[in-house]
């Protein structure tokens, strides 16, 4: 069963007397539970996507299906509520707060959640920091840690509401290739451990070879097959 559709879709954004065709025509289906991969070099629209996915914009024509909610019908509100349930984001910068310790971190999108008792919300934030490896760091500061160590924070936290999908913006961007190769084992560790879809963007070779379904991207455009190597799939 698929948890992200697009139907032939496209995003133009005016600049000033121009349209920028950051997506063109693009159609694929991305399946539950799956470790997908958006690829391309830097313009190629991999942000642009994954802010369809993510309800943070929507499309100019086309359809985005996300776990049965066609996102483009949202209003911010609708939208931002959307997010908060189903969805869980990762940043290529980490965007963890610095005043905040590891285990603050992690518990503050639970803090959104109106109703949600104190008594909850401690186990589901020791839960998932065992599960990334980070419960001996949890009053640390982001300040005291590694990139690396940061990054399973980030995923920690975007885990932590139990959301059906994952977003990763290039989330190795930031770290040495050794490293980089670690996040990615992990991520995939959270996918069979909590059975959450992960899609995440990357132009990194050795990254996207951990994934399952690997899309490839060019100009806006979906290639049909990878550009030298791998194996391209689409709708
Ligand atoms: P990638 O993430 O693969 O680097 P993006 O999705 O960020 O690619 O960008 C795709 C294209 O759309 C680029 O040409 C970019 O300049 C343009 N673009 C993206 N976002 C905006 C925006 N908010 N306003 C104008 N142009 C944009
Ligand atoms: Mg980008």
């Amino acid at each position: 069963m698929e948890i992200v559709s697009f139907d032939q879709v496209s995003k133009s954004y005016r600049m000033g007397e121009v349209d920028v065709t950051a997506l063109s025509q693009v159609s694929l289906l991305i399946s539950k539970g799956e470790f997908a991969a958006l690829v391309g070099p830097s313009g190629s629209g991999k942000t642009t996507a994954l802010n369809l996915i993510g309800c943070l914009d929507s499309p100019t024509t086309g359809e985005v299906v996300v776990a049965g909610q066609s996102v483009g019908r949202l209003n911010r509100r609708q939208g931002a509520q959307f997010r908060g349930k189903k969805l869980g984001f990762v940043f290529q910068d980490f965007n963890l707060l610095p005043v905040l310790t590891v285990f603050e971190n992690v518990e503050y999108p639970l803090l959104m959640i109106r109703d949600m008792p104190k008594g909850d919300r401690h186990p589901a934030v020791e839960q998932v920091l065992e599960a990334v490896g980070m419960t001996d760091q949890a009053r640390k500061y982001p300040g005291q840690l590694s990139g690396g160590q940061k990054q399973r924070v980030a995923i920690a936290r975007a885990l932590v509401g139990n959301p059906e999908l994952v977003l990763a913006d290039e989330p190795t961007a930031n770290l040495d290739s050794a490293t980089a190769q670690r996040v990615m084992v992990l991520m995939k560790r959270m996918r069979d451990t909590f059975g959450t879809t992960f899609v995440f963007s990357t132009h990194d070779p050795r990254v996207m070879d951990q994934a399952e379904a690997t899309f490839y991207l060019e100009d806006g455009r979906l290639l049909d097959a990878p550009p030298a190597y791998g194996e391209g799939r689409h709708a």
